[in-house]
C-alpha cells in the first residue's frame, strides 16, 4: 500500500498546532506533531492525536439527514435538502420577514476560516441581524470591557517579555487560551518553563490549583465569584502604596476617573477582602506588590471569571490593574503577534478612545443591544419564543450544540422545539441535531483548506500558515461556508466579502473564499500560501509614536462602574445576584473548567476519550464529599435556584473546599439525567437566561453558580 505524508495543522480547537498526517489511499492513518516547526516544536495535545479517528469514524455523520412527520431521520441528497431548506427559508422570510432567520456558529464552526464570514455576509445579504456565535456564551466581557474604557494601540506587553504576569482563572496548559499577553496554546509547557527559567514570577488567581498554578509564586484560591471583590482588593494596595506607574497615569489616564476609581474602591481594605475572599490577607498585599513591582507583564482572565458574577466588572478592573501600572507596549516596542490576515495598521503608542460597546440594533429583552455584528446568545431562546414583530422562526446551527452550551437548557430546548425550522451542521449526531429538521454532514477540517484565522492575531511570534485539503471528500459533505453559498445561490441572494461577492453562477473553491475573506491581509494570501510554518523575523509590528494630536485618554470610570462597585460592596457574596440564593441552603459553588480531552461538547464521541471518560465528573473536595458522606462514583444531585443535574461525584484535591467543579456542554436532551454516567450531563440547566444577566452584554451566570449538594436518594444510605 502506497503511503504519503502531509503537513497541515489541527483545527480541533483554534490553537493551530501544525501536525504531520500519514495517509494512505486517501485514508488518514496517523498524526503527529511537526518538530520541525519554529513555533510549536512538535507539541500537540490529546484531543488532536484523535483525528483519524475523528475523519474515519464510523458514527461520522457522512450524509444529510431529514426528519420525516413520524420523528425519524431518512437520508436527503445534498441537492434536495438544500433546496428543500431554501424554499423553507424563503416562505418564513414571506410570512414574518428576513429578521426570523437566524444562526449560530459554535465552537466548530468557528475553527473553519471561512465559516463565519460567509454566514455574516450572508446575513447581510437577506437582510438579518439576527446573527449569534459561541463568543456571547461565554466571554463577551472581554470585547465591551476595553470598549468602556478605551484600548490601547499598541497592545498589552509581550508574554516573552514578561518579567510577571497575573492570570486570573486562565489554564492554558488546558484550555489552549489565554487573552493578548499571556501564555499561548502554542506549546505552553515548555513556553512557561523558559519564562520561569528567565526569572518570571506568576501570580494564578483560581479556586483550584489548576496545570497552570501548580507553577504560580503565588497562588490566591478566593472563593469562586469574587474575583471583582479580590481584583478591587490588589488595585487598593497598589495605590494605597503608591507603587502605580504615575507618568503613565498623568499622560494617558482621565485624572478625574483615575481619583473616582481610587476613592471607590478605598473599601476593599486587605483585611476587608481576606474575609469576603477567604485568602490571607499577607498573600494578597504580596500579589499586589509583586504585579506592581514588575517592569513588564500584564493581568488577563481565562473562562471562568468571565462567566461568574460580575463579569463586566471583572474584565473592567483587569484592565484598570494593566493601565495603572502601564502594561502596554512603547515606542519602538515590537509586539510579538504579525497579524498577517488582517488588514495592516500601524501600532501607535496612544489611546483608542472608549466607544459604546453595545452599537448594534435592539433586542427585545432585556435593554440589551448587538456588538460586534452579533446578537446575545441568551436573548435566542426568548426571540424565538415571543410572538410578535422580529420573532425568530429558523435557526441554521453552524457546528455547535446550543442544547447542551446555552444557558437555561429547559427553555433553550423549548424554543428549539417552537421553530418552524431547524437545521444543523455537524458531523456527530448530537443533542442538537436530535432536534433538527435537517442535518448536513460537514468536511472534516482536514479535507477542506485553510489559514489559522483566530491565533494569527495571538501567536507569540510573526507567524504565518496554511493548509490546503489532504484528503479527498466524499462528495456529498459539505463546507459550511459552502451551506450558505449553497443557499444564497438558491435564493439569489449575495453573499459580499471583503474582496467582493462570491459568484453565483459556478461553485468557488475553498481558496477562491479565503482571497475574498482574508482580501485585506497585511501579507498577501498567496505569499502566506508560500510560507507554511514560518516565523518572519524582521516582521514584528514596531510601534509607533503616539499621533502628536491625540487627547484620548482611558476613562476608568465608564457609565455604569460606579453603581456595580457599590453593588459588589453592599453584597456578602457574588451569588446575591441570584433571586431564590438562600446561603443556608445553596452552600456550595459550581465552577466551570476545562477538560484535557475534550473541548465543550467535542470529543466524547471518539473512542480513545470516551475510555478514558464517558461522564463530566462532579469534581470536589475530598473533604467535603467525606462531610457528605460522598465516595467517587456515587450520584449527586446538584441544585441551583433555577434547577438540578445529576453529577457523577469525584474527589479532586487540587479544589478548595465549598466548590463542585465541572466542564460545561455534555449531557443531551433529558432534562433528567438518566444516562449521566455515559454521556455525562449539561451544567447549563443550572443557569437562568432571564435572571442575573450581566447588564451590559448580556452574559448569563455559568460559573460560581450557587448550589446545594446532595447525595442523590437512591443511592443514599441515610
Ligand atoms: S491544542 Fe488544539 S489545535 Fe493543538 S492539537 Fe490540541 S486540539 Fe489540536
Amino acid at each position: 500500500m502506497v503511503s504519503s505524508t502531509s503537513q497541515t495543522f489541527c483545527r480541533i480547537c483554534h490553537a493551530a498546532c501544525p501536525v504531520e498526517v500519514e495517509i494512505e489511499e486517501n485514508k488518514v492513518i496517523s498524526v503527529r506533531g511537526v518538530k520541525e516547526d519554529p513555533l510549536f516544536k512538535g507539541y500537540t495535545c490529546i484531543k488532536g492525536r484523535q483525528i483519524p479517528d475523528q475523519i474515519n469514524s464510523q458514527e461520522r455523520l457522512r450524509f444529510h439527514l431529514k426528519k420525516t412527520k413520524d420523528g425519524h431521520f431518512e437520508e436527503v441528497s445534498r441537492a434536495n435538502g438544500l433546496d428543500e431548506v431554501a424554499k423553507k427559508l424563503e416562505e418564513i422570510i414571506k410570512q414574518y420577514g428576513s429578521g426570523a432567520v437566524a444562526s449560530y456558529t459554535g465552537t466548530g464552526g468557528y475553527q473553519s476560516s471561512c465559516a463565519l464570514a460567509t454566514a455574516e455576509a450572508w446575513h447581510k445579504g437577506i437582510g438579518s441581524h439576527q446573527l449569534y456565535t459561541s463568543v456571547t456564551i461565554d466571554q463577551p466581557a472581554k470585547t465591551t470591557a476595553p470598549m468602556r474604557t478605551g484600548a490601547w494601540g499598541a497592545g498589552i506587553h509581550n508574554f516573552r517579555d514578561s518579567d510577571i504576569f497575573l492570570a486570573v482563572g486562565n489554564n492554558p496548559m488546558v484550555s489552549s487560551y489565554s487573552p493578548l499577553g499571556g501564555l499561548q496554546g502554542t506549546d505552553p509547557f515548555t513556553k512557561m518553563r523558559e519564562a520561569k527559567k528567565k526569572g518570571m514570577k506568576l501570580i494564578v488567581i483560581d479556586p483550584r490549583e489548576t496545570e497552570l498554578a501548580s507553577s504560580a509564586d503565588i497562588h490566591l484560591q478566593p472563593i469562586p465569584g469574587e474575583d471583582p471583590t479580590l481584583l478591587a482588593g490588589l488595585l487598593n494596595v497598589i495605590f494605597e502604596k503608591s507603587i502605580y506607574d504615575h507618568n503613565f497615569c498623568d499622560e494617558w489616564v482621565e485624572p478625574s476617573t483615575l481619583n473616582s476609581l481610587i476613592k471607590s474602591i478605598s473599601r476593599f481594605t486587605p483585611e476587608y477582602v481576606s474575609k469576603r475572599c477567604d485568602v490571607d490577607q499577607g498573600a494578597i498585599i504580596e500579589a499586589a506588590l509583586m504585579f506592581a513591582n514588575g517592569e513588564k507583564g500584564g493581568a488577563g482572565t481565562g473562562t471562568g471569571p468571565s462567566m461568574a458574577p460580575h463579569s463586566s466588572l471583572t474584565e473592567h478592573l483587569i484592565i484598570c490593574l494593566n493601565v495603572i501600572c502601564g502594561r502596554y507596549n512603547r515606542e519602538g516596542d515590537l509586539v510579538e503577534s504579525g497579524n498577517f490576515l488582517y488588514p495592516d495598521s500601524p501600532r501607535l503608542a496612544q489611546v483608542i478612545p472608549a466607544k459604546d460597546p453595545t452599537p448594534g440594533p435592539p433586542s427585545r429583552f432585556r435593554n440589551l443591544r448587538g456588538y460586534r455584528g452579533q446578537m446575545p446568545c441568551s436573548t435566542l431562546a426568548d426571540e424565538i419564543l415571543e410572538p410578535g414583530e422580529g420573532q425568530i422562526r429558523a435557526l441554521i446551527v453552524s457546528g455547535g450544540n446550543p442544547v447542551v452550551a446555552f444557558p437555561d437548557q429547559e427553555l433553550t430546548m423549548s424554543a428549539l422545539k417552537d421553530l418552524d425550522l431547524l437545521v444543523v451542521l455537524d458531523h456527530r449526531m448530537t443533542a442538537t441535531a436530535e432536534l433538527a429538521d435537517y442535518i448536513f454532514a460537514p468536511r472534516l477540517a482536514l479535507e477542506r483548506a485553510d489559514v489559522p484565522h483566530l491565533m494569527d492575531r495571538w501567536f507569540a511570534a510573526p507567524y504565518t500558515n496554511y493548509t490546503d485539503a489532504v484528503v479527498e471528500a466524499e462528495s456529498e459533505l459539505i463546507a459550511e461556508w459552502e451551506f450558505f453559498w449553497e443557499i444564497a445561490c438558491r435564493m439569489n441572494t449575495p453573499i459580499a466579502l471583503s474582496g467582493g461577492e462570491l459568484p453565483l453562477d459556478h461553485k468557488p473553491t475553498d481558496d477562491e473564499v479565503i482571497d475574498l475573506v482574508y482580501s485585506e491581509a497585511r501579507m498577501p494570501m498567496d505569499q502566506i500560501r508560500e510560507n507554511r510554518g514560518i516565523i518572519h523575523a524582521g516582521k514584528e509590528y514596531v510601534v509607533q509614536p503616539a499621533d502628536p494630536g491625540c487627547t484620548s485618554k482611558f476613562n476608568l470610570m465608564p457609565d455604569g462602574i460606579q453603581v456595580e462597585i457599590d453593588q459588589v460592596f453592599a453584597e456578602v457574596t457574588g451569588a446575591e445576584l441570584w433571586p431564590g440564593f438562600n446561603p443556608a441552603i445553596h452552600t456550595f459553588r459550581l465552577i466551570s473548567r476545562r477538560l484535557k480531552d475534550v473541548l465543550n461538547s467535542l470529543g466524547t464521541e471518539l473512542p480513545k476519550i470516551a475510555a478514558r471518560s464517558t461522564t463530566n465528573y462532579a469534581y470536589m473536595s475530598p473533604d467535603d464529599m467525606k462531610d457528605l458522606k460522598i465516595s467517587d462514583d456515587d450520584l449527586i444531585d446538584i441544585s441551583s435556584p433555577r434547577s438540578t443535574i445529576t453529577g457523577v461525584a469525584k474527589a479532586d484535591k487540587t479544589l478548595r473546599r465549598g466548590i463542585v467543579s465541572m466542564a460545561h456542554s455534555w449531557g443531551g436532551t433529558s432534562l433528567t439525567d438518566e444516562k449521566v454516567r455515559d454521556i455525562g450531563t449539561p451544567t447549563s440547566r443550572l443557569t437562568s437566561a432571564r435572571e442575573a444577566i450581566d447588564p451590559i452584554n448580556g452574559m448569563v451566570v455559568s460559573s460560581a453558580i450557587p448550589v446545594q449538594v446532595q447525595l442523590t436518594k437512591e443511592f443514599s444510605t441515610n
